[in-house]
């Protein structure tokens, strides 16, 4: 039978209007005037609730197989659609084995037999010297591949250089596949490390990690990544943008025509450096929170479409990794964990410098999306597109407290923080997935591979 979910505040390309979804075998099927609702179709009125699609965050750390102790597919599905978030696109680091080349990819299928949520794809990871694998994985049906250009921490992950860059970019010619990289280099991150280091500086103090990841080291590697991918023509992708000192190589660059798209994360958009504790680990990610002025640079260029998408990076580690009673930024675990909370920061945010709730749509579902090579099945409510969906409360106001974290572990900068908006149900091709603080159902996510 086929259903219909109605509101008076549907989010479509078109903008926020009365409608009814109407849904048949796990996709929609047609959209209809609020009044227009079949005699045939079971109805669902969501009221005044905001329909959104749902949203789409290409930027997670699973970390299963290998450190299910971190995260693991069932904890972070479950965390995303406690947030409206219908699709995950792991990253290939963190893991074990690292999503480098086909065996652990499936291995990774195999892993998320029966556990997950939401629907998920993987990116498959370059790493220095993997380029021979990157045709097979893109065989296999990964959507674009991860790299990093600095340590990733992890030493199985190994860190790219221009040439490991071209060996990679030589095989993705003409694939249409995005290659993802984290833009900082080592050179004036190891020359500002080695510099605090001679001066003793106080490892507790968030300043000294700020100081100790300059905008420098965005820079260069933008300023590399973006020669690349005019020179080869291939898309990059630059992850989890901090600096805003980059973004008029990124402007300049756009405005030529090269192929390369920006991402930031909730977190640099909602917090100050000036405002981080002293030793308080649970803020540290790479690159860093920086300050409050460049946080609203962020926002204006999100706005002016420089920056097309807003994902989480969730990257949760067991408590112990913070180091909390130490609280030493050089010796924590690197990662926020927020799965399931960028839709009311994101939110809160845009209502305190008047942004209109339909741009959502774009930055945490099409946008996303379409860089995973789902675009028109996931993050958009459209006719053939999958019955993804996200039930929000605008007007809610609520305090995040740990019972609100779904993920594995109850730490996120995020607690206390006072957000407007809640999810109230969330649903996956066709049924929900979440609702009142709940899962009906079982886990029915599924793999989207890229053909
Ligand atoms: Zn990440």
């Amino acid at each position: 039978m086929a259903k219909a979910l109605r509101s008076t505040r549907v989010l479509t390309p078109d903008g926020i209007a009365p409608a009814a979804v109407i849904v048949d075998h796990e996709r929609i099927t047609a959209l209809e005037g609020w009044n227009a609702v079949p005699g045939s179709a079971e109805l669902f009125d969501f009221g005044d609730l905001v329909l959104l699609p749902g949203l789409v965050d290409s930027h997670v750390h699973i970390n299963e197989p290998g450190r299910a102790e971190w995260e693991g597919f069932e904890t972070a599905t479950q965390a995303a659609a406690s947030g409206g978030v219908t699709t995950l696109v792991d990253m290939p680091l963190n893991c074990v084995p690292e999503t480098t080349h086909v065996s652990a990819l499936e291995a990774k299928r195999s892993a998320a037999q029966g556990k997950a949520w939401v629907d998920w794809a993987a990116w498959g990871g370059a790493v220095s010297g993997n380029a021979e694998s990157l045709p097979s994985l893109v065989r296999a049906g990964v959507p674009g591949f991860k790299c990093f250009l600095i340590h990733s921490g992890i030493d199985g992950f190994r860190w790219v250089d221009e040439t490991d860059l071209r060996a990679a970019l030589e095989k993705l010619r003409g694939a249409g596949l995005p290659l993802l990289a984290h833009a900082e280099v080592p050179g004036p991150v190891d020359a500002a490390t080695q510099a605090l280091d001679r001066m003793s500086a106080d490892w507790r103090k968030y300043s000294t990690y700020l100081r100790s990841r300059p905008d420098a080291a965005e820079i260069e590697a933008i300023a590399l990544l973006i020669r690349l991918a005019e020179e080869f023509q291939t898309p990059i992708h630059i992850v989890h943008l901090s600096s805003a000192q980059a973004l008029p190589l990124l402007r300049h660059a756009r405005q030529r025509g090269v192929p390369v798209t920006v991402e930031t994360c909730a977190h640099y958009l909602w917090f100050d450096a000036a405002e981080i504790p002293h030793g308080a680990t649970q803020y540290k990610c790479a690159p860093p929170i920086r300050d409050a002025g460049n946080r609203e640079k962020l926002w204006s260029a999100l706005n002016e479409g420089l920056i097309q998408m807003v994902i989480t990076d969730h990257s949760p580690c067991p408590p112990e990794m913070k180091r909390r009673e130490e609280g030493r930024w050089d010796l924590a675990w690197g990662g926020i964990a927020s799965l399931g909370l960028a839709l009311p920061v994101l939110w809160t945010g845009m209502k305190q410098r008047g942004i209109a709730l339909q741009r959502i749509g774009a930055w945490m579902a099409a946008a996303p999306a379409r860089l995973a090579g789902m675009s028109g099945r996931k993050g958009v409510i459209a006719v053939g597109a999958d019955a993804d969906f996200a039930v929000f409360d605008p007007d809610a106001r609520w305090t995040v407290a740990p019972s609100d974290l779904h993920f594995r572990h109850q730490i996120s900068p995020y607690l206390n923080a006072e957000l407007h908006g809640r999810v109230r149900e969330t649903w996956l091709r066709g049924a929900p997935v979440f609702r009142a603080g709940a899962y009906p159902g079982e886990a029915r996510g599924r793999e989207q591979v890229h053909s």
